[in-house]
């Protein structure tokens, strides 16, 4: 509350390091976000999304494409950054992080035939707490660029999970499991799934296999950020 506050009377002030922005700038200052670590390019992020998704949960679930446009790092300026987003109320920050991830989506041309995009929800609970989920937002300038509906109501987060911060990596696997629900039929063969960070890649797996039940028969993936080993 605290911090909302302080960006709120402070707005044209840099969410990571304070310093004062330019009038070119938004939210972050430009040397904070020379400071985030984008991968080379599409297929390089694919690539470890794949990985991260097979090694951590085995080869639970074929998707077919996975789009990131950040490395995550633990206390860096893109952790504060994507702090700011979530909790302190800048959700603006989410349309901004999303168009990029457009962008970066376009630059290969084929999006292999998305229909619509849904982000991962939070719990009714937790969103009436946060007043916006981070995920519609990013999912917003996603579609935006690439031209297609958000359809938010096509997945429900059911049961009230913890926050995945502070959990070890086993519990994390374990937490999302079943917490998603989707609407009974859902007529859409190609859904692109959106989530801010992914680290272990279970929530998405869980929401995947949630919209999968429902009849989704292709699914792709959308990040800000995957978490890399340090
Ligand atoms: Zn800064």
């Amino acid at each position: 509350m605290r911090e909302q506050l302080l960006h709120l009377l402070f707005p044209n002030v840099c969410v990571v390091c304070r310093k004062l922005l330019l009038p070119a700038e938004k939210y972050c200052c430009s040397s904070c976000i020379a400071e985030f670590n984008p991968f080379k390019n599409p297929s390089e992020s694919e690539r470890l999304f794949r990985h991260t998704i097979a090694s951590s949960l085995g080869e639970t679930i074929l998707f077919e494409r996975g789009w990131c446009r950040y490395q995550f790092h633990k206390k860096s300026p893109l952790q504060h950054a994507l702090h700011a987003m979530k909790y302190e109320g800048m959700f603006n920050l989410g349309t901004i992080f999303g168009r990029q991830l457009g962008e970066w989506m376009l630059s290969q041309g084929e999006l292999g035939g998305i229909e619509c995009i849904v982000p991962v929800p939070l719990h009714r609970l937790k969103k009436i707490a946060r007043s916006y989920n981070q995920s519609e937002k990013i999912a917003e300038g996603i579609g935006e660029l690439i031209k297609r509906p958000v359809r938010p109501e096509l997945l429900v987060r059911k049961r009230y999970t913890v926050s995945q911060t502070g959990l070890s990596a086993m519990e994390r696997k374990k937490n999302p499991e079943g917490a998603f629900q989707s609407a009974k039929i859902v007529n859409v063969s190609h859904v692109l799934l959106v989530d801010d960070i992914v680290t272990t890649g279970a929530t998405l797996v869980a929401a995947a296999l949630a919209l999968r039940h429902a009849g989704v028969d292709k699914l792709s993936f959308a990040a800000v950020a995957l978490a890399v080993n340090e």
